[in-house]
């Protein structure tokens, strides 16, 4: 080989070396994929190519060889069309400058190298991957046989000539020179890429470094073994430990209660075997100072290159505050659902309920969800809807922040019943949404009471009034009897009567006498009967005989000769055996006197029919008489004490001969009842149980 071919062997190759620092340089670093940068790299590769036809070895002159197909053809594969065809431009252009005889042929190979480069990059895109060497190879054979073909564009008669000198170098030297260059690009390539990945690691790391470090959360990494190899400076503040004091430990012996260590080890060392994927747990630790923390964990599984796992990394936030809200939000809960009182809270604008507590849905029989969907319209009867409307009306207009109103209206239940209640409602703001809250008290059971206690008061004034009238009443009833007692005495001493008169007078005198004794006795019985001392002494008795005598005492009495249109009738002819019966027969007696004394004293005409009617448990007395009756309307008050029907006019009788009755008939076991019909008659029966 001569000596000049060596130089600019050497010359080519580079310059070759200088087109592959371009690739690196220009094109991979700068990255972009602009027009203008592909058009100046097609610039720089023309100019290469120029450089490398400035450097030629000569066979015969104007037969110039060079390495530009080499150049081209690797730049069609790298650069891609546009660098390429530029470069193929201004390489031709030199070419036809330079001129000779070789000038047709050199143009080819510059053409047919170029594209035949573009075209093996698209042809088979993945010639990367594998057998690249072979790849490269093949195309720098393609290349090179297709400049061999182009020979026969050689001025006649150096074709075979110029075959003959460069067959073995252009199926040998060059399309491993081709090999070599698109290795040496390929090499860079695969350097830029490494690089370009181990930036983006750095990035990536140094980007999840800062994250854990400056997150106001807790970040720990964890070795396989459970040893802790990294922890964030919030994870110190929250826990109280020195970094010396936390690094190399083991994390479960450090933060873990002694009753919890166990259990969470183990879980780890299955997340480790790969058994179990958990990615968030909430666990509690201790402080150093001893306190308990609980946080919740997000954790990720760390892995070397081979997949082995080499530990966790762990980001968790201490929900320690918000849990005790939590259980405190829990137990204010409890204890509004265990008030006895009915707490509702709607919204102030939609008015739609947001809790009713569990009385409240206990009462108003609707489930949570259903109150969720109701106002407290839909759960206050009629009638007091008008008047909430207008509360919060009115608190609406005033515009304030905190009203308060109390009134008692009634709540509707979701079957439609009511019951009355005391409201006590406000509007209040928290934080900023605007609420109503009420307490509502069931008050059925008060509303009851008030009415007893009405009754109680109408009774005790009207039992007041009642009193004056039996006063006025009385003093009448004593002095009457008493004025013809003094009076006829008075009579009897100081004017000598005939004895007719004197007879008449003391008749007069004793029945005044008799009268006012009853009433005196009749005084003395309410009042034991009042203070429950009234005695009753039972003993065998016929009951027939008790009857009878009552009837037979009123025959003779004067009270009935005085009326003669009335009489009083005896229907106890068909007993005629005996009626034994154990009972208090005074108290008896005085019973019937009483019943049969009014049977004639309310009858001006007629009869008074007294009768007995023996049943298997109990005897029937009754005293039926044709006398003024009883209106309907006061048949509930007779047996009460100072009732008379007719109270606004005087008659004898203080009105408490009924109630006496009644208080003895009751002490004695048995019943008093009367059918009456005004100004038909009555019918008084009394029942006292046979043994
Ligand atoms: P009094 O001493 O006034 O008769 P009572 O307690 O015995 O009092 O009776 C209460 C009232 O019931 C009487 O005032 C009278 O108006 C009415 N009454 C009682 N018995 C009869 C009767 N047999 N017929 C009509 N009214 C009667």
């Amino acid at each position: 080989m001569k000596e000049s071919i060596l130089v600019s062997l050497i010359q080519n190759i580079a310059t070759l070396l200088a087109f592959t620092l371009i690739y690196d340089y220009s094109w991979l670093k700068t990255e972009s994929t602009t027009y203008l940068r592909k058009t100046i790299s097609g610039i720089i590769i023309g100019a290469i190519g120029i450089l490398l036809m400035l450097t030629p070895w000569t066979y015969i002159t104007g037969v110039v060889f060079d390495t530009r197909s080499i150049l081209l053809s690797v730049s069609g594969l790298f650069f891609g069309a546009i660098p390429t065809l530029i470069a193929i431009l201004i390489t031709s252009l030199f070419r036809i400058f330079l001129g000779g005889g070789g000038i047709y042929m050199g143009v080819t190979v510059i053409i047919f190298s170029g594209v035949i480069g573009i075209a093996w990059g698209y042809v088979r895109p993945n010639w990367k991957e594998k057998k690249h060497r072979a790849e490269l190879f093949s195309m720098g054979v393609l290349v090179h046989l297709m400049m061999l073909v182009s020979t026969v564009l050689l001025p006649q008669g150096h074709t075979l000539e110029t075959l003959k000198n460069i067959i073995i170098p252009a199926l040998l030297l060059y399309p491993a020179g081709t090999m070599f260059l698109g290795m040496l690009m390929l090499k860079q390539l695969q350097n830029w890429k490494n690089q370009k990945a181990q930036e983006k690691l750095l990035e990536s790391e140094r980007r999840f470094t800062e994250l854990l470090e400056d997150v106001n959360l807790l970040s720990q990494i964890i070795d396989k073994d459970g040893n802790i190899t990294f922890c964030n400076d919030h994870l110190l503040m929250v826990t109280g430990y020195k970094r010396e004091e936390v690094i190399g430990k083991n994390w479960f012996d450090l933060f873990l209660p002694p009753s919890q260590k166990e259990y969470f080890r183990n879980g780890f060392n299955r997340i480790i075997k790969g058994e179990l994927h958990q990615t968030h747990l909430e666990d509690q630790i201790l402080t150093k100072d001893g306190n308990l923390l609980t946080i919740s964990w997000y954790s990720a599984i760390l892995r070397d290159s081979d997949k082995g796992i080499t530990g966790t990394a762990s980001i968790g936030e201490n929900i320690t505050e918000k849990k005790i809200a939590e259980e405190e939000k829990l137990k204010l809960a409890n204890i509004l659902d265990a008030s006895q009182n009915e707490i509702y809270l709607s919204d102030a604008k939609t008015f739609k309920f947001k809790y009713l507590n569990h009385g409240a849905l206990k009462n108003l029989g609707y489930t949570f969800e259903e109150s969720l969907q109701l106002t407290p319209l839909d759960i206050t009867a009629d009638e007091g809807k008008d008047k909430l409307i207008k509360t919060l009306e009115s608190w609406e207009k005033r515009n304030e922040t905190v009203s308060s109103a109390t009134f008692e209206a009634k709540n509707k239940r979701a079957d439609g019943s009511t019951y009355p209640v005391e409201i006590n409602i406000q509007l209040f703001e928290y934080p900023t949404e605007s609420y109503y809250l009420a307490m509502v008290q069931d008050i059925t059971k008060r509303k009851v009471i008030d009415n007893q206690l009405l009754e109680a008061k109408r009774k005790a004034e009207e039992s007041d009034k009642l009193k004056s009238i039996f006063l006025a009443n009385m003093s009448h009833e004593i002095r009457t009897p008493l004025n013809a007692i003094v009076g006829f005495s008075n009579l009897l001493t100081d004017f000598e009567p005939s004895q007719e008169d004197k007879k008449q007078y003391t008749s007069i005198i004793n029945t005044s006498s008799d009268r006012l004794l009853q009433i005196i006795n009749d005084i003395i019985d309410i009042s034991k009967l009042d203070a429950k001392q009234m005695k009753i002494k039972k003993a065998e008795c016929n009951l027939l005989e008790v009857v009878s005598n009552s009837i037979n005492t009123f025959q003779k009495s004067e009270l009935l000769q005085s009326k003669p249109n009335v009489s009083l009738i005896s229907k106890l002819n068909d007993n005629t055996k005996p009626v034994r019966i154990h009972t208090d027969k005074n108290r008896l007696q005085q019973v019937l006197d009483n019943l049969i004394s009014n049977g004639i004293k309310y009858t001006e005409e007629g009869f008074i029919e007294v009768g007995l009617k023996i049943h298997e448990k109990h005897a029937e007395i009754y005293i039926k008489d044709t006398g003024i009756g009883i209106p309907k309307d006061k048949h509930d008050i007779v047996f009460e004490r100072f009732r008379q029907i007719d109270e606004e006019v005087f008659h004898e009788g203080a009105g408490i001969g009924l109630s006496i009755c009644k208080g003895i008939i009751d002490l004695l076991g048995g019943k008093i009842s009367f059918t009456s019909e005004s100004k038909k008659g009555s019918t008084f029966v009394i029942e006292i149980p046979l043994d």
